[in-house]
């Protein structure tokens, strides 16, 4: 019998690899709470309706990429292939909508594609999302993506790129649909099979072709923003300032469409040159039409989702340091010792230090050995010398240090001891 494995597009996050994302993910929830936005976490399954109606049929994650089935009951069900539909589904339905002023909302968790599988794109991925709900002020909109800017900088990545675009109200963007239509139908044959099938159904989806031949031909196409009314344009305008103000460097990208139907007025995305193909690590927008769509108040709103996975390559790419999770590895050898290590590292856990007890009852030499690849700042060692005059010997790790230390003391000044480990503690990308 063959054995099981992961689907083709799952993977397993082992713990080798835990420490960037507990590190993404409490540092996103530092600057997410600092700026009042609440966490929501919804189910992972929803009914099909919400997405068809939230994302729109004609888009490819409705059209293509959805993991939709029937359960026991015959109902149609769809794995959650975003977050924004089921935040704002749980907005309406539990009355957010109906208190008015302004919700700020975050979450993080699985999301499900039926895509082709490839370095930055798997069938199960990861999303940290933002929703802000209820303020039109293109302050939200600048908020929003300053809030993504730290995110992704606090972590220390570098070249990346904000993209910046309007497309405006639905009227200033059926203007563009015609505009576009009408510029593309005489060349219709010589755009890709794809791009050929959305002149039809979806033709501002044509300006995200990879295909080079119709990115040629969209070189002379017209551009959404010379469609956006004198409102739409100001709108823009605001935005534009306030990110300056803010310091955040941006270029307007004409080209940049999202691929959901929600969308109104901003719209961005944030890449790096780092990614290859799979180059965007955050993309977002204001999408007011999506509260009424299903079924609540008119409500305009603005958020982001970063793709963790693609972060995540990010930051092993450029080598940025995860912090040490271990404060102390404690190595023992001898029946006094080992039980007295025991008791140590429980005492020093309750202190609130990190202490991995090494098990073995092997030689010190191996024992020693696995302390250097466990990543502990401090070795604890304890022999039968120490166990006899209740001593035990501490040695910092990274510098070779060692010295002999009563385990009472060890106990009765924690906050010496975690200085001690802060400055022996390499801090990220240093
Ligand atoms: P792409 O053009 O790369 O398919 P998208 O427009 O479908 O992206 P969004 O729906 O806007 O992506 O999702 C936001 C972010 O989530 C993306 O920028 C990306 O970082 C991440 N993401 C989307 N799909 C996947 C996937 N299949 N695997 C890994 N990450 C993904
Ligand atoms: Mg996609």
């Amino acid at each position: 019998m063959g054995l099981i494995q992961a689907l083709r597009g799952t993977r397993d996050i082992l713990p080798a690899e835990i420490g960037y994302w507990q590190w993404v993910e409490s540092n996103a929830r530092g600057i997410l709470s600092r700026a009042a936005y609440q966490e929501i976490r919804t189910p992972i399954f929803e009914q099909t309706d919400l997405f068809e109606r939230g994302i729109g049929e004609a888009t490819d994650v409705v059209g293509k990429e959805m993991y939709t089935f029937k359960d026991r009951g015959e109902r149609s069900l769809t794995l959650r292939p975003e977050g924004t539909a089921g935040a704002v589904r749980a907005y309406i339905e539990h009355g957010f909508a109906a208190q008015g002023g302004v919700q700020r909302l975050w979450y993080c968790g699985p999301m499900f594609r039926y895509e082709r599988p490839q370095a930055g794109r798997q069938r199960q991925f990861h999303q940290i999302g933002v929703e802000v709900l209820g303020s039109p002020s293109p302050r939200a909109d600048a908020e929003v993506i300053a809030i993504a800017t730290d995110v992704l900088q606090t972590l220390g990545l570098k070249d990346l790129s904000l993209n910046l675009n309007s497309i405006g109200n639905p009227d200033d963007r059926q203007r563009y649909r015609e505009a576009l239509v009408a510029y593309l139908t005489p060349y219709k044959g010589d755009l890709d099979i794809d791009s050929q099938d959305r002149l039809t159904r979806n033709p501002l989806r044509i300006l995200d072709s990879k295909d080079g031949r119709t990115q040629a031909i969209l070189q002379n196409a017209p551009s959404i923003l010379e469609h956006l009314n004198p409102n739409s344009k100001q709108r823009f305008d605001q935005v534009q300032e306030l990110l300056t103000q803010l310091g955040i460097r941006f270029e307007i990208n004409p080209r940049l469409v999202r691929g959901l139907d929600y969308y109104t007025h901003t719209v961005f995305e944030i890449q790096s040159t780092d990614l290859g193909a799979q180059a965007t690590v955050c993309a977002g927008g204001r999408y007011d039409g999506l509260v009424s769509e299903l079924g609540g108040p008119e409500t305009p709103a603005v958020g982001w989702a970063i793709g963790l996975e693609r972060l995540i390559i990010l930051l092993q790419q450029q080598q940025a340091v995860v912090g040490s999770k271990t404060d102390f590895y404690l190595v023992s050898k001898g029946e006094a010792a080992e039980s007295q290590a025991l008791v140590l590292a429980q005492a020093l856990r309750q202190k609130g230090f990190t202490v991995e007890l090494d098990l073995s009852s092997s030689a010190f030499g191996k024992q020693f050995k696995r302390a250097d690849r466990s990543g502990a700042v401090a070795c604890l060692i304890l022999g039968d010398t120490e166990a006899e005059t209740q001593t035990v010997q501490l040695k910092w790790l990274g510098t070779g240090e060692q010295e002999s230390i009563a385990q009472s003391d060890l106990l009765t000044k924690p906050d010496e001891l975690r200085q001690q480990i802060v400055d022996h503690t390499l801090t990220p990308n240093t």
